[in-house]
C-alpha cells in the first residue's frame, strides 16, 4: 500500500483526536493509581495533560515518565528542585506549589480526576470545574466544605460531575434523573470498617495501625480512619445531599459488611434498584473514565454464589456518634459542613500522628462544632476563613488532649 504524507498527517490527527486528554490532581495516591493502572491497559487511547502529587517526587516523576505526561506539579515548593533532576531531559515541564496545582487543573483536558485528599483538593477542582471540564470527582471533602458553591460553579460552567466514591457512583447508575419524583429515597452502603462488631470499651485503644486495615477497600491512611469512625458514611451523606436532587431526609445509611452492594435507590413503588460488583474503585473509575460507554476492567467480576449471603445490620449511633453528627450538620447547613470536615481534617492527622486516641477523633470534632456559632456563607473566602479558624481551634483541642 501506498501511503503518501499527508495521509498520514491524517491518521496522526485522527489518533490525536481520539485521545482522551486526561489530567490527574493526586495521581500518587491510590485512586490516582488506580486511575493509571486504567489508562495504561490502552496508552495510545489517552494523552496525560498533568499530573499533581503532594510529596512523593519519586513516584510522581516515574509516572509523569511512563505515561509522557506533559507536566508533574509537586505541591510541596521545597521538593521543586528534586522534582526538576528527577524529570531533566525528558522535556515534561517540572512545577511546583499551590499555584502551580491550579495551574495543573486549568490545562485544556477534557477529563480530570479529582483525587487529592482533603480541602486541599478544592481549589484546583474548582479551576477545572470553571473551564467547564468533566471531573470524575472523588474528593469529597471539598464538596462536604464548599458544596453550594461547587454546585453552582458547575450550573454556571457547564462542567459535568461524574461521582467516583463508590456509592455515589452506583446512586449515579441507577438514579432516575428524569423522573426525581418518582425516588423515595437513597440507601448508602457502609461496609461498617474495621470495628462495626468491636466493643466500645475496647475502642479507646484502637492504634492507628488497626484503623487503617480496612476489610474490604484498599484506600488511602485518611479514609481509611474516616471508615473506621464512620465519619466516611457521614461524608458521604453530604456528598449525596449535593450530587443527587433529593432532600435531606431521603438519606439512609445501612451497614453491608460484605461491600457487595454499593447502595441502593428505593422508588416509590416500592422497587429497589441496586448497583452491584466486587470491591474494586477500578470499576466506578471506570465508569466515569469511559462515561457515557462502558469499559472492560480487570476488576473480579461478581460470583454471588462464592459469596453465599449478604448481610444487613441498622448502624450504632452510640458506638459511631460521627453519624448523629453528621446528620445535625447536615440539617444545619451554613458554615457547619465546612467546621466539621475542617475539624475531622485536624482530627484524623492527629490520631494518625499518634497524637489522640481513636474515639478523641470524633470527641473533637464534636467539641469543635459546639465551640463555633454557625453562620450563613456568602462567598468561597468564608469557606476558607471557616475553614482556617476551625483548623485553628481543632488543633488547640488536639494540644489539650497530648498528655
Ligand atoms: P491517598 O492518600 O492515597 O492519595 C491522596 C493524593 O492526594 C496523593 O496523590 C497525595 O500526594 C495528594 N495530596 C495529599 N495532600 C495533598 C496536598 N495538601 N496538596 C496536594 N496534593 C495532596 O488518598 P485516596 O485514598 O486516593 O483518596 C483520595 C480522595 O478520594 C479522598 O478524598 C477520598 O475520600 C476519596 N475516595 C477514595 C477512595 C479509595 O478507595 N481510596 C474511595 C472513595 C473516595
Ligand atoms: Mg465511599
Amino acid at each position: 500500500m501506498n501511503i503518501t504524507l499527508s495521509e498520514i498527517d491524517h491518521l496522526k490527527m485522527a489518533k490525536a483526536t481520539n485521545e482522551k486528554q486526561v489530567t490527574i490532581l493526586g495521581s500518587t495516591g491510590s485512586i490516582g493509581c488506580n486511575t493509571l493502572d486504567l489508562i495504561s491497559r490502552d496508552k495510545d487511547g489517552y494523552n496525560l495533560k498533568a499530573l499533581t502529587a503532594h510529596k512523593n517526587v519519586k513516584k510522581l516523576s516515574e509516572q509523569a515518565v511512563e505515561f509522557n505526561a506533559e507536566m508533574a506539579v509537586i505541591a510541596d515548593e521545597t521538593l521543586f528542585d528534586d522534582l526538576k533532576s528527577a524529570l531533566a531531559g525528558t522535556g515534561i515541564i517540572a512545577a511546583a506549589g499551590k499555584e502551580a496545582l491550579n495551574e495543573a487543573a486549568d490545562m485544556p483536558a477534557d477529563w480530570v480526576m479529582s483525587s487529592i485528599v482533603g480541602a486541599a483538593g478544592l481549589k484546583p477542582t474548582l479551576t477545572a470545574i470553571r473551564r467547564g471540564a468533566t471531573i470524575a470527582l472523588a474528593n469529597k471533602e471539598c464538596l462536604v466544605c464548599a458544596g453550594d458553591f461547587m454546585m453552582d460553579q458547575v450550573k454556571e460552567s457547564g462542567a459535568t460531575i461524574l461521582p467516583v466514591d463508590s456509592e455515589h457512583n452506583a446512586i449515579f447508575q441507577i438514579f432516575d434523573f428524569e423522573h426525581p419524583e418518582s425516588i423515595e429515597k437513597i440507601t448508602l452502603t457502609a461496609s461498617g470498617g474495621p470495628f462495626y462488631n468491636t466493643d466500645i470499651a475496647e475502642m479507646e485503644a484502637i492504634t492507628p495501625t488497626e484503623a487503617v486495615l480496612h476489610p474490604n477497600w484498599s484506600m488511602g491512611a485518611k479514609i481509611s480512619v474516616d471508615s473506621a469512625t464512620m465519619m466516611n458514611k457521614g461524608l458521604e451523606l453530604i456528598e449525596a445531599y449535593y450530587l443527587f436532587p433529593v432532600d435531606k431526609d431521603q438519606l439512609d445509611i445501612i451497614i453491608h459488611p460484605q461491600s457487595i452492594i454499593h447502595s441502593m435507590v428505593s422508588y416509590i413503588d416500592g422497587s429497589v434498584l441496586a448497583q452491584l460488583g466486587t470491591p474494586d474503585m477500578r470499576t466506578p473509575i471506570s465508569y466515569t473514565l469511559g462515561w457515557p460507554d462502558r469499559m472492560n476492567t480487570p476488576s473480579k467480576k461478581l460470583d454471588l454464589t462464592e459469596i453465599g449471603e449478604l448481610n444487613f445490620i441498622k448502624p450504632d449511633e452510640e458506638r459511631f456518634p460521627s453519624l448523629n453528627i453528621t446528620r445535625q450538620v447536615l440539617q444545619n447547613g451554613g458554615s457547619a459542613p465546612t467546621i466539621l470536615n475542617a475539624s475531622n481534617e485536624v482530627a484524623v492527622y492527629a490520631f494518625l500522628e499518634g497524637k489522640i486516641g481513636f474515639l478523641d477523633i470524633a470527641r473533637i470534632v464534636e467539641e469543635t462544632l459546639n465551640k463555633i456559632t454557625f453562620h450563613t456563607m456568602n462567598s468561597l473566602s468564608d469557606v476558607h476563613e471557616v475553614d482556617e479558624d476551625t483548623r485553628r481551634l481543632s488543633k488547640q483541642l488536639v494540644t489539650g488532649i497530648i498528655k
